[in-house]
């Protein structure tokens, strides 16, 4: 993997952010503030998305960054204790930090992405990390529709190759045409190159889905299971650790079926961008639930994509069957 200044800033950002989130997560797991949309918001997904703001700001003038999250709740009367909280912790990474700052850092995410930009989820899987399971700080390069660079910081995740929680965490990077590497959160040590598994037998797929039912569909994931005579039960995992794990051969399918709650959904592009390349450059397979590539190039959102089917490779034209014949 070729280490440009750019791509060194950003692993060296995701890495101190992603330390910073499990240091909130040991002090701090409670959800601070309730969004729009009903999810939970903590002082870790603030933090994370400041400090990234800043280091990119630094390391790269002139980036964008969109991420998910927004200040406009910290700044009303309920957030004011959060705010509090938030600048105690951003100041462990930037020591002179004020409130007010803190809360441009975080908006430094808002607004529409241009042809270049960077997306963040400072905390796939805020409902993981609450309970102190699987999430990942991740943050990928889009360029003209395509992820050209995937970092994921997985604080939780031991070793890509188990979805076993401790340890020293993961940090994984895609470079698109570079393939995918996998070190120790901590750092220290050689890169380590990841390749998905080689199984080709449908029936033994491992199958990786959301613990949160609400982000997916588990009875037609069931349904499908038995439609296509797969036996072990799907693993169910928070974040895009499980597109790590999937990258790392220790799971074969990945489904991201529509929640029957919302029907409409369209998958937001700080929760595929960086996941997706770390699949597609250990030699895996993403598309929508249509086998359609992945399209960046709508604004925030997968406007014409539906759901996520990632595989291996050689099991996918099996599973979309599978998708067809269920009617998913
Ligand atoms: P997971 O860890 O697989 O449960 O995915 C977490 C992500 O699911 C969050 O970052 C949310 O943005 C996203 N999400 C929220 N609602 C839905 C939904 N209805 N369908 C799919 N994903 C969703
Ligand atoms: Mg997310």
């Amino acid at each position: 993997m070729l280490e440009t200044p750019e791509l060194e800033g950003a692993i060296s950002a995701v890495r101190e952010a992603a330390l910073l989130a499990r240091e909130v997560q040991q002090e701090l797991v409670t959800p601070a503030l309730t969004k729009d949309d009903r999810s939970p918001v903590t002082v870790g997904d603030f933090a994370v998305q400041a400090v990234i703001a800043r280091r990119l700001v630094e390391h790269l003038p002139g980036v964008t960054l969109i991420g998910e999250e927004s200040a406009e709740a910290l700044r009303l009367e309920e957030g004011i204790d959060t705010l509090e909280q938030l600048t105690q912790f951003v100041r462990r990474a930037i020591p002179d930090a004020t409130p007010e700052e803190v809360c441009g850092l975080v908006d430094r995410g808002s607004g529409d992405p241009p042809r270049e930009f960077w997306t963040l989820d400072p905390i796939d899987g805020t409902k993981g990390f609450l309970r102190r399971e699987q999430y990942a700080v991740a943050l990928g390069k889009i360029e003209n529709g395509s992820v050209m660079i995937g970092i994921l910081g997985c604080p939780e995740l031991a070793e890509s190759s188990k979805s076993v929680s401790g340890g020293a965490g993961s940090l994984l990077v895609a470079v698109r045409g570079e393939g995918t590497w996998w070190q120790p959160l901590a750092g220290g040590g050689e890169w380590r190159r990841l390749q998905v598994s080689v199984r080709s037998e449908v029936s033994q797929a491992r199958v990786l889905r959301s613990v949160e039912k609400a982000h997916t569909n588990v009875d037609e994931i069931g349904k499908l299971a038995e439609h296509l005579g797969i036996t072990a039960p799907p693993v169910p995992l928070d974040s895009q650790a499980k597109y790590a794990v999937l990258a790392a051969g220790a799971g074969d399918v990945l489904l991201r079926l529509i929640s029957p709650k919302a029907p409409n959904y369209k998958e937001k592009i700080w929760d595929q961008a960086a996941g997706s390349l770390v699949i597609s450059e250990a030699g895996g397979c993403v598309t929508d639930l249509d086998g359609k590539p992945l399209d960046f190039s709508h604004g925030r959102e997968l406007q014409t994509n539906r759901g996520i089917l990632a595989t291996n490779g050689p099991l996918h034209a099996a599973l979309l069957a599978g998708l067809r014949a269920i009617g998913a």
